[in-house]
């Protein structure tokens, strides 16, 4: 199968749309028999929280309505241990620290909403599952509904963002029956796109957060070569520096970590946490700066942009219909603490883990099971 590039890169926006690029309407279908396997989707970069597990209940969808990803990495069945692989043929294949294991399933399969998904049937002996729906442990489980060939897993047990996953080597891209259209302007997406604080209605943390500030903590102690990291006072502290403070040794910071994006003063010297483009993957440009790390759009949007406004005593009480209307922001009651698994997933990808000061930052939270500060 091939799938036009979209991968993450550095480079301006400039306007409402960069030049080359474009929002794609495409449809699936099986690469057997031609059928069509989805409704027209257009691609968006694949989530940080797509390889996450999470707490032991159902959760909701991956993919937004209309969109697909290509996971670029292995995974799924089946699997091989570390010390059946090798140090060498691991590098070989982009694993620079050992892990407990490498899927030996094939790289860019492509994830959809399990509602755009047609003309599938699931495979009777294929739906085993760890408790409350099928995990996909013995492969695709979803065949084409006219050839019977098997074309995607369905992922719907605890624990795992529902999706659908479609086999790389069993299905095709038709061709766009539309030209592409430009891409959202960063200025469209800062002033229009709505924000939606990371905090679920009991007021812990939106895991989708803490799986995007995982993935950033590992490109950040890259970026540092894993020197200290400073983060000064605000919101991206709350997010960034326990995790920072446990695991860089004491010592000088080599480096600040500083906002930077649309709507923000240009970032000189220090590290920028940039938003990256929710349609295009493409990261925001900050030249100026030391190196940059990027994060989701809409959690570098709450971090950018979110001003908290916690409920002040008054003079009197607000009637019932008021609250009702406009209820108080969902403000956070915990601790935040990054995806562990994804930050040692994510560094245990990128060449700069054979450092010796950013291995031994991998070692030690390898080593440490526990929850704080992860
Ligand atoms: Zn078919």
């Amino acid at each position: 199968m091939k799938i036009p590039g979209r991968g993450p890169r550095r480079g301006p926006l400039a306007g409402v749309a960069a030049a080359g690029t474009g929002v794609c309407l495409t449809v699936f279908a099986c690469a057997t028999c031609g059928s069509a396997l989805t409704v027209p989707l257009t691609q968006v970069p694949l989530p940080a929280h797509a390889g996450q597990h999470y707490s032991h209940e159902l959760l909701g969808a991956l993919m937004e309505p209309g969109t697909y990803a290509v996971r670029p990495y292995p995974a799924g069945p089946p699997w091989r241990r570390w010390d059946e692989v090798g140090e060498t043929e691991a590098a070989a294949r982009g694993v620079y620290a050992p892990v407990y294991s490498l899927s030996d399933g094939p790289p860019g399969a492509v994830a959809v909403a399990p509602g755009d998904v047609r003309g599938t049937a699931f495979i009777p002996d294929r739906l085993d599952g760890y408790c409350y729906g099928v995990d996909g442990r013995e492969g695709p489980n979803l065949a084409c509904e006219r050839c019977g060939t098997p074309v995607a897993t369905r992922i719907d047990d605890c624990a795992s963002w529902q999706a659908v996953w479609l086999e790389p080597q069993a299905i095709q891209l038709l061709p766009a029956a539309s030209p592409p259209s430009p891409p959202l302007g960063w200025e469209t997406l800062r002033r229009h796109r709505p924000e939606t604080p990371p905090v679920e209605l009991d007021g812990s943390w939106d895991p989708r957060s803490e799986a995007a500030v995982g993935v950033a903590l590992a490109h950040l102690l890259a970026a540092s070569g894993g020197a200290c990291v400073t983060v000064p006072d605000g919101p991206v502290a709350a997010m960034f520096r326990r995790a920072l403070d446990f695991m860089c040794p004491p010592g000088p910071s080599a480096r600040t970590l500083v906002l930077g994006g649309p709507g923000l003063p240009a970032v000189t010297a220090a590290i920028a946490l940039v938003p990256q483009h929710p349609q295009t993957g493409e990261h925001w440009a900050e030249p100026g700066a030391a190196a940059v790390v990027s994060l989701a759009w809409d959690v570098w949007a709450y971090l950018a942009f979110h001003r908290e406004r916690r409920p002040v005593p008054g003079g009197g009480a607000l009637r019932d219909e008021i609250h009702r209307d406009d209820p108080p922001p969902r403000l956070p009651n915990l601790m935040f603490q990054p995806d562990r698994d994804l930050f040692l997933f994510t560094l245990a990808r990128l060449p700069e883990v054979g450092q010796l000061a950013v291995r031994a930052i991998y070692d030690r939270v390898n080593t440490r099971y526990g929850p704080l500060p992860f």
